[in-house]
C-alpha cells in the first residue's frame, strides 16, 4: 500500500508529492467539497465528519464495516492561511436540543480529520495500523465557474454577459442603467459602484430563479473582498473609443485584476492540490424551478467538469503539472425530500446530466459517478391514501411553521430524457407535471453512542470518494 502511494505521488510532480505526504508515510487525501450556493456543502461536511468519527451509520463504507478504521480524530489543518471549517458550531446547530440548519459556506475553509486504519487483505495483517489524513476543503462552486474568465477578454465577457442578460426580466434595471451610461466618459466611482451593485443584484436574482450562469463568481460571495475594486466592475458595451481614465478602461483593468489576483491564486493554491472531489447539486431544487434551471444546471455541470480537464486551458495545465483529480462524484443532495421509491429516478436524472456534461466538456480523465444522497435526513417515509391513490410521501417538521406535514414532491419520470429534452428545447414549463419543494427543519433526535447523524447514502458516497485509500 505504501509503495503504491509512493509511486502515485511521484507520478504527480512536486506539488502532488508535497500534498500527498505530510510526514513519514502518512498519506493525505485532499477532498474538495463544492457546489453552488445552498447546494448543501456545510451540512455535508459536518455530517461526513460526524459519521466518520462515529461510524455505526456507515455500513457501506467498507473500511468502517470491516472495522479497519480504528479511530478518527480532528487535527490542526496543514494550511495556516485558510479559515478552519467550523465543525463544532455547525454540528451543535444541527444536532442540538432545538436543531437548526447551520450557516452556509461563504468562502473557502478547511479541516483535517485523521483516521487510524488497520490495513486489511493479505499484506495488511502483517503491518500495523497507519494514519491517513483526510483534508476536507470546502469552497463555493461559483468560484469554479470563473475559470472560463481566464481565457476571455473583458470585451468578450461583456458581450456574452450582455447578450445573455438581454431577454431576462431580472436584468431590466441593470440594462437600463447601462443604456444611460457612457462607457467612454471619465470614471466616476459612485457610478461604477452603482453599476456593480445593479449587476450583482441581477446575478442574485437569476440565482434565486434557479439559474447558475453567474460570473464573476465572487460577486455573490465576495468574502473579505467586499467593496474592493477587484469586485467593483460590470459588463459594458464597447464604445468606439476607450480613452485613458474612461469607465470602460477602468472596468477592463479591474476585470484583469480580478483574474490575476483572485481567480488565479484560488486555482493555483487550492484547486490544483485536490485529489478527490464531490460536487453537490440541488437537482430537486432545479427541477422545481423549471426546465430552464435544469438546462442551466446541465451547462454548469459541463463547465465544472471542464475545470477538471484542463487540456484546453494552458494556464491551468501548467499549474497542475500533470496532477489530476482522481475521482469526481456528482451528488444530488436533499434526497430525503423524496420517498426512496423515487431515489432511483433522481439518480437516473443525475446520471443523464452527468453523461451529457461529460460529452459537452469532452471529458476523459477522472473516474466519475452520480448519486442521490441526503447528508442529514430530516424526514421519515409513509404511504398515504390520496383520493383512492396510494401515495409514497415523506413526513417532517416544516422549517417555516415548525408543524409536522406529509409531502409529495411530484412523480419524477422513469425516463430522464423526458425532463432533459424539454429543458434543452428551451421550454419554460414542464409538460403535465408539477414539482414542488418544501423546506424541512432538522429533526430532533438522540444519537446513541457510536452513531453519527442520520443520512441517506453518505456512506456509499464516502466509499466511492476515499474507500480505496482506506484499505
Ligand atoms: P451550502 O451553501 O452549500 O453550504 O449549503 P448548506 O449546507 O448550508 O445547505 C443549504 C440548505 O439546504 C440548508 O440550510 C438546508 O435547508 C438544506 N439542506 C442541506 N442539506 C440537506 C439535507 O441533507 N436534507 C435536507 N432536507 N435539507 C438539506
Amino acid at each position: 500500500m505504501i509503495l503504491h502511494d509512493i509511486a502515485e505521488g511521484l507520478g504527480r510532480g512536486i506539488e502532488g508529492v508535497t500534498s500527498t505526504f505530510t510526514g513519514a508515510f502518512e498519506p493525505t487525501i485532499r477532498l474538495g467539497v463544492t457546489g453552488l450556493s445552498r447546494a448543501g456543502k456545510t451540512v455535508f461536511i459536518t455530517s461526513l465528519i460526524a459519521n466518520l468519527m462515529n461510524r455505526d451509520r456507515m455500513p457501506q463504507l467498507t473500511a468502517a464495516a470491516k472495522g479497519a478504521i480504528q479511530a478518527a480524530y480532528l487535527q490542526p489543518q496543514p494550511d495556516d492561511t485558510i479559515p478552519r471549517f467550523d465543525y463544532e458550531t455547525h454540528l451543535a446547530a444541527m444536532t442540538g436540543a432545538d436543531p437548526v440548519w447551520p450557516n452556509s459556506t461563504r468562502t473557502i475553509s478547511e479541516l483535517r480529520l485523521s483516521l487510524r486504519v488497520q490495513p486489511t487483505g493479505l499484506l495488511g495483517s502483517f503491518s500495523g495500523p497507519r494514519v491517513v489524513h483526510l483534508d476536507i476543503v470546502d469552497y463555493p462552486g461559483e468560484w469554479l465557474l470563473d475559470l472560463g474568465l481566464l481565457e476571455k477578454s473583458f470585451a468578450d465577457w461583456s458581450d456574452e454577459s450582455l447578450a445573455r442578460a438581454k431577454p431576462r426580466e431580472d436584468a431590466k434595471d441593470y440594462l437600463t442603467l447601462v443604456a444611460a451610461t457612457d462607457p467612454a466618459a471619465k470614471l466616476d466611482e459612485p457610478q461604477a459602484q452603482a453599476l456593480a451593485a445593479a449587476y450583482t443584484a441581477y446575478l442574485a436574482a437569476i440565482r434565486a430563479a434557479g439559474l447558475s450562469d453567474y460570473t464573476p463568481g465572487r460577486f455573490l460571495l465576495p468574502g473579505d473582498m467586499e467593496g474592493s475594486p477587484a469586485v467593483t466592475f460590470a459588463p459594458l458595451p464597447r464604445p468606439e473609443s476607450t480613452p485613458r481614465n474612461s469607465l470602460y478602461r477602468e472596468f477592463e483593468r479591474r476585470y484583469e485584476a480580478y483574474k490575476s489576483k483572485v481567480v488565479k491564486p484560488f486555482f493555483r493554491d487550492h484547486f490544483a492540490r485536490i485529489d478527490r472531489q464531490i460536487v453537490l447539486v440541488d437537482a430537486l431544487g432545479a427541477i422545481h424551478a423549471g426546465p430552464q434551471a435544469v438546462d442551466d444546471l446541465r451547462r454548469a455541470m459541463a463547465d465544472i467538469l471542464g475545470a477538471f480537464r484542463p487540456g484546453p486551458n494552458a494556464w491551468l495545465s501548467q499549474i497542475l503539472f500533470g496532477k489530476r483529480v482522481e475521482k469526481i462524484l456528482f451528488a444530488a443532495t436533499k434526497a430525503d425530500h423524496l420517498h426512496h421509491a423515487q431515489h432511483g429516478k433522481l439518480t437516473a436524472i443525475m446520471d443523464a446530466l452527468l453523461r451529457e456534461a461529460r460529452d459537452r466538456a469532452d471529458f476523459a480523465g477522472a473516474q466519475t459517478a452520480a448519486m442521490s444522497i441526503a447528508a442529514l435526513r430530516t424526514t421519515v417515509e409513509d404511504t398515504i391514501d390520496h383520493g383512492g391513490e396510494k401515495l409514497d410521501v415523506v413526513r417532517g417538521r416544516l422549517l417555516e411553521t415548525g408543524k409536522h406535514a406529509a409531502f409529495f414532491p411530484g412523480h419524477l419520470p422513469s425516463n430522464p430524457a423526458q425532463l432533459l429534452c424539454r429543458a434543452r428545447d428551451g421550454q419554460t414549463a414542464w409538460l403535465d407535471a408539477d414539482y414542488s419543494i418544501m423546506s424541512f427543519a432538522p429533526a430532533r433526535q438522540e444519537l446513541k453512542p457510536g452513531e453519527g447523524p442520520p443520512h441517506i447514502r453518505l456512506d456509499k458516497a464516502t466509499e466511492f470518494l476515499i474507500g480505496d485509500r482506506l484499505r
